[in-house]
């Protein structure tokens, strides 16, 4: 034993980083609370295990102290963080504070300095993604002791160091095992986001936020001036005024997620819920994994009832909160949760990540990948489960969030097949307020081969279209698909167990049996036929406007409507893209002309009377802004539509 403080130099990569640490302009500077709470915690989680092996130590009440102090006459500050935990022998001390032997550090190093050779890189950012350690203690203290003994030891030993490349080493005293860092604070400096951490607010304010569900108590020293009070508890006028020192426990201790779920009260898992999340309300549904084996990990999730305001903005910020050990390593990880799950709120904790990890290593790990699978499926699980025993539930979900669910269909391949049996529809069929697919498939009547659908603006709106005629007529169901996700999403919904899904405003619509529509086909050919003049002249005088004329096997009451070929854009998909200020290319679409309505027979006999009678010319501007009309699209010409519609009222 040395009586003299032995002088050492930090080995060259540690230097490195403390001059990082102190010099940079770091602005999450509370994270070094973290960091050694999160040391603390680790000493005594691993006094408990060597106590199980060693009779010898006692393990007390094991718990975190922290004490700011502010020496009265000079005003400095301190903060004195204190555990009962392993502590370190001397030579530890040197292998643990004066190298960095930890393999998070050294990756940090190692991206640091690729970062200096790439261009622009921010030292900022990167200390951001990081935890550093030990070493963040220097961010807001300009010295650090650090008083520590092993248990099992008789002897502590006290380091100490001003961060400038060097740091003593001497024997030191402490009454029993644990280790005590003595933080020497700069001075506060609110505007570079330093604040003064002697103030309990600021101490409560850090620890709850990174440190909450640490499982030792973290106690905070308070120290009030209290007047004596009398018998009956009421102030004594001259009563001696004493100071009262307590040591309250700021954090709640409840790894909530690590417990026997058996064991937690809902109440609890709600409380739990509303911190996470910040959501005032109830969540609807809650979800734990836990998995033991080679990889451990536990996750708590919730579905909210109610979305939050900013679901659908493009800079929203979501994830689960990544805990390593129960300590808090990243608030957000997004990359646990794709981004159409982003109502998910909870947290994951796994032992077995690193603590000091970077978003781009976290990124690029094959276990981050696998809970984030395992997330997904559990969390399609859940809904499935909701949606086939609380349906009430799940429509509420549903009304929620179905279509951030729609956005995955769009976006996310890997899970529409999970996806596509949890979609609910507005539906045409009676009594149905929202029908999922297999809900439609077990109304189909026999002869029906194709799962219909239809979309549009309002439900008001497709309700009436012509396009459903024909269906209607036939008995057939038809989903009404007005949200504008809607459109985006039907382009990956093509069947569904083994059932085409289709448009019927799209392409031909082919109802019936074989028989059927053979006959109808052979019907239609005649008519064809009969009209070819007129559907010639159509077709020249509406030219610019459409693609094709021809009879229609889909309307039974209306005289017109314009479809789609199979794979052209819908007149929705157009309004939803021109008023996202783009300029879809324009898609000419075909007339389809009713062959029963008394229309067609009327403009026929104008036609063979007078091809050049001006009257056709008006109809055939009216037939195809009715057609427009019907399906909510606007008119090129409103005023000159009105004005004929007034002439034929005034003709008749
Ligand atoms: P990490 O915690 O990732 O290992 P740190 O820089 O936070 O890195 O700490 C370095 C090492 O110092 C720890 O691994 C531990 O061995 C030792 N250490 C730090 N704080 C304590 C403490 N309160 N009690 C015992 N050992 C500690
Ligand atoms: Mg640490």
């Amino acid at each position: 034993m040395s009586a003299q403080p032995s002088t050492y130099e930090f080995k060259s990569e540690a230097r490195q980083l403390l001059d990082l640490v102190i010099h940079s302009l770091y602005s999450h500077k509370d994270v070094f609370l973290r960091e050694l709470i999160s040391n603390a915690s680790d000493a005594l989680d691993r006094l408990r295990f060597a106590a199980v092996t060693d009779q010898s130590i006692e393990t007390g009440d094991l718990e975190i102290r922290i004490e700011p102090k502010v020496h009265e006459g000079s005003g400095a500050r301190s903060l004195v963080i204190s555990d009962n935990g392993v502590g370190m022998s001397r030579d530890e001390v040197i292998e643990n504070l004066g190298t960095i032997a930890r393999s998070g550090t050294k990756a940090f190093m190692e991206a640091m300095a690729e970062q200096k050779t790439a261009e622009g890189g921010s030292m900022e950012s990167l200390i951001g993604q990081f935890g550093v350690g030990f070493y963040s203690a220097f961010m807001v203290a300009g010295e650090v002791t650090v008083i520590t003994r092993k248990a099992g030891e008789a002897g502590a030993t006290r380091w100490h160091s001003s961060g400038d490349g060097a740091y003593t080493v001497e024997d030191g005293s402490r009454e029993a095992h644990g280790t005590t860092i003595i933080l020497h604070l700069r001075e506060a400096d609110e505007e570079n986001d330093l604040e003064d951490f002697t103030q309990d607010y600021v101490l409560r304010k850090t620890i709850k936020k990174y440190s909450d569900f640490v499982t030792y108590p973290i106690k905070v020293r308070t120290e009030r001036q209290e007047r004596e009070r009398d018998e009956e508890g009421n102030l004594k006028e001259d009563g001696e005024v004493k100071t009262v020192v307590e040591w309250p426990v700021v954090n709640s201790m409840k790894a909530i997620w690590t417990r026997n779920p058996a064991e937690v009260e809902e109440e609890e898992y709600t409380e739990f819920y509303k911190h996470i999340s910040r959501d005032w309300g109830e969540p609807l549904e809650r979800i734990s994994i836990r998995t033991e084996g080679t990889f451990q990990y536990s996750a708590l999730l919730f579905i909210p009832e109610n979305p939050p305001f900013d679901l659908y903005y493009r800079d929203i910020k979501y994830g689960l909160q990544l805990y390593v050990n129960r300590v808090l390593i990243m608030e957000r990880c997004e990359d646990l949760l794709p981004s159409w799950m982003r109502f998910v709120k909870g947290v994951v904790d796994s032992p077995d990540l690193s603590l000091n990890v970077s978003r781009e290593m976290l990124q690029e790990d094959r276990r981050v990948a696998q809970i984030r699978k395992r997330v997904v499926k559990k969390t399609l699980d859940t809904l499935k489960t909701l949606q086939a025993n609380e349906r009430e539930k799940y429509e509420a979900f549903w009304k929620a969030f179905g279509q951030v669910l729609k956005e995955g269909m769009a976006t996310d391949y890997d899970a529409r097949d999970k996806l596509k049996p949890l979609l609910m529809f507005e539906s045409s069929a009676e009594g149905v307020d929202l029908t999922d697919l297999a809900g439609y498939v077990e109304r189909m009547p026999e002869d029906q081969e194709a799962i219909y659908y239809i979309t549009g603006e309002r439900r008001s709106v497709v309700e009436s279209s012509p396009h459903m005629e024909a269906l209607k007529a036939r008995g057939y169901e038809v989903l009404f698909l007005t949200d504008p996700v809607d459109e985006i999403m039907v382009d990956h919904l093509t069947e569904f167990e083994g059932k085409a899904i289709k448009s019927v405003g799209k392409g031909e619509v082919e109802l019936g049996s074989e028989e059927e529509r053979k006959a109808a086909e052979e019907a239609r050919a005649e008519k064809q036929k009969a009209h070819a003049s007129l559907l010639e002249y159509l077709q020249k005088a509406l030219d610019e406007k459409i693609k094709e004329v021809r009879l229609s096997s889909r309307l039974k009451d209306s005289a017109v409507c314009l479809v789609g070929g199979e794979n052209d854009m819908s007149p929705q998909m157009e309004r939803i893209l021109r008023s996202a200020n783009q300029a879809p290319p324009v898609v000419k679409r075909i007339l389809e002309i009713n062959p029963d309505h008394p229309v067609l027979a009327t403009m026929q006999s104008l036609y063979d009377t007078n091809a050049e009678d001006p009257k056709l010319a008006d109809f055939t501007d009216l037939l195809y802004g009715q057609a427009l009309l019907a399906e909510g699209s606007p008119l090129p010409d409103p005023a000159g539509f009105s004005r004929k519609v007034a002439n034929l009222m005034a003709n008749i």
